[in-house]
């Protein structure tokens, strides 16, 4: 009894990983969960009319989220169109019937076939392996939809809060709305889940991977988090709130003085561009205070698709991507596709090792006329607009391939050609490779991948994954080295880029842009000019004469204008 009226009374924390920067405190409101299976159902005797039934609340389910995504835009709209499609599934509704004729529940039934369905998606792994809470998603609406009971999921919030869930469907977190979602943790998840990439573009705070904060938030009236620390406090006290109200304040009065061009204090420019994956991603960036698009990542727009998209189809895409960004740069991606972003129409078959395998550059050579459409469009669009646009190849490991890309790009009469860094191979030839295109782009999540042996997607690895690990810093520097002795631009455009204290980092190793979400962009600007680019050269060598990321870290935050901390 008084081990629980302490616990009560005295705020603790909790750690997680924070995907979207911000100090919030509220009520909570903890999504509810599904009901699940009715387990006083009957077994299935007319496995036709029951899938009937099925179908009916697959239907009403689909039209709902239909309904939802008509009413969104940008990243959200892809989603839960996605979601919507998933729920009208005739393969899924083949398999439910299947699950009624041997004799299941109806509820059972949905139940089993879509556990039966997600397997399947996570032995591909990568990024169907995600779409699974997309799947579980559906399971549970149908569900409920067949107990006539409301959808699972978000509350009606009567005032701001704070959400807490164990993993918040794609198709929740796209629709909710920044001005009543104070915050959101979940207890599952991963930096790159879908509920981490839409928190960060709505500019929700938000922590993943927060072990045991549904148990704690049915027991707690009030949180704090902290979206970039990734720390949750439970029924903090009033002084922990008084501090964290303050460093939310000198957080918005810094990024409300930050515009213009990216510069260090000392007036070294370092362009900020923004990471797009649509049309729709790029004209809401391009209304935005950011110098261009250092990433688009094109593979985002057909990951759905069964047929490949036609020339024309890309020509209309590229020509409206530029004319949103007018005479400011925009660096287009050819398609990433393979791995953790497979493409149905690249018809590729199963590899052991999908990671080191046939992706990016490499399908585009195996699979040329991929690769010849899309460059044919681009170059319809660039003729179109005379536009800024940069053409980049994913996934580049040598000489030989940087070579190919380049002549292909530039036989098209397009203006400049450029290749990721992101596989350890190229970013320690960097000055070669360099030497066969106009710049390079650091693709720090691969590369950091790729150097440290760690699965990116893998939560339990995030310690590996940072791009804090001197090793992933090492292989930077030697990228940055092959830029200055070729005299070419080196960008950033993985998520370390995102980030104002590694930003400083990167500056000082030489990279010329940054590229991130663009709701990021101010954060890293304000750093940015709070340090001259000496300060910036002393922090990345402090970082490289460091043991471990946390020392690198520590190290390059001593370093810093004290203030930067109400960036982070
Ligand atoms: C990267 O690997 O850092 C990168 C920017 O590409 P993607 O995240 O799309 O693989
Ligand atoms: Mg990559």
């Amino acid at each position: 009894m008084l081990s629980e009226t302490l616990l009560k009374t005295t705020a603790h924390t909790l750690h997680g990983i924070g995907v979207s920067a911000g100090a919030v405190h509220g009520p909570v409101a903890v999504v509810s969960t599904a009901i699940g299976v009715d387990g006083s159902e009957a077994p299935s005797h007319d496995a036709e009319a029951d899938s009937a039934t099925v179908k009916a609340a697959m239907t009403h389910v689909a039209e709902q989220l239909k309904e939802r995504a008509d009413r969104s835009s940008g990243n959200s709209k892809d989603v839960l169109t996605a979601t919507a499609q998933l729920a009208s599934d005739r393969g899924l509704l083949k398999t439910v019937t299947r699950h009624l004729q041997n004799g299941e529940g109806i509820t059972a039934s949905v139940h089993n076939a879509v556990g039966e369905y997600a397997g399947k998606l996570q032995k591909i792994g990568g990024y169907m392996a995600e779409r699974v809470t997309d799947l579980y998603d559906v399971r549970d609406r149908v569900i409920c939809e067949l107990r006539g009971e409301a959808a699972p999921g978000v509350p009606e919030l009567k005032e701001p809060s704070i959400l807490v869930a164990r993993d918040l469907a794609p198709a929740e977190t796209a629709t909710l709305d920044p001005k009543i979602v104070l915050g959101i943790i979940t207890e599952e998840g991963g930096p790159t889940s879908h509920t981490a990439i839409l928190a960060a573009q709505l500019g929700i705070p938000a922590a993943v991977k927060v072990s045991g904060i549904v148990e704690a938030a049915h027991e707690a009236s009030e949180l704090a988090l902290d979206g970039g620390a990734g720390t949750v406090l439970v029924d903090p006290s009033a002084t922990e709130i008084d501090e964290l109200s303050e460093r939310s304040a000198r957080r918005t009065a810094l990024l409300s003085g930050s515009q213009g061009p990216g510069l260090t204090k000392d007036g070294r420019p370092i362009a900020l561009l923004a990471n797009i994956g649509s049309a729709a991603d790029a004209s809401k960036a391009a209304a935005i205070d950011l110098e261009g698009s250092g990433l688009f990542r094109t593979e985002f727009m057909f990951l759905d698709r069964q047929d490949a998209p036609s020339v024309e189809e890309q020509t209309d895409t590229y020509t409206r991507v530029l004319q949103a960004f007018g005479d400011r740069r925009v660096v287009v991606r050819t398609l990433d596709a393979g791995a953790d972003k497979p493409l149905a129409f690249t018809q590729m078959p199963e590899e052991e090792n999908p990671a080191l395998g046939i992706r990016g550059l490499r399908l585009g050579m195996r699979k040329q006329e991929l690769l010849d459409t899309q460059l044919e469009a681009l170059s319809r669009a660039y003729r179109a607009t005379h536009g800024d646009v940069w053409v980049m190849a994913p996934m580049v490991a040598d000489v030989d391939e940087a070579r190919w890309f380049a002549q292909k790009v530039r036989a098209l009469g397009l203006p400049k050609v450029g290749v990721m860094i992101e596989v350890p191979g190229a970013a320690l030839r960097a000055s070669r490779v360099l030497r066969e295109v106009d710049f390079a782009s650091i693709g720090t999540n691969d590369l950091a991948q790729y150097t440290m042996a760690a699965d990116r997607l893998n939560g339990d690895l995030a310690g590996l994954l940072s791009p804090w690990q001197p090793a992933v810093l090492e292989m930077i520097s030697f990228a940055c080295k092959g830029g200055a002795a070729t005299h070419s631009h080196i960008g950033v455009c993985g998520e370390a880029g995102g980030d104002p204290l590694l930003a400083l980092v990167l500056a000082g190793l030489g990279v010329t842009s940054l590229s991130m979400a663009p709701k990021k962009v101010a954060a890293v600007r304000a750093s940015l000019a709070m340090h001259d680019f000496s300060r910036c050269q002393d922090m990345a060598q402090a970082a490289l004469d460091s043991s471990t990321a946390t020392e690198a870290k520590n190290a390059v935050l001593a370093l810093a204008d004290p203030a930067v901390k109400d960036l982070l």
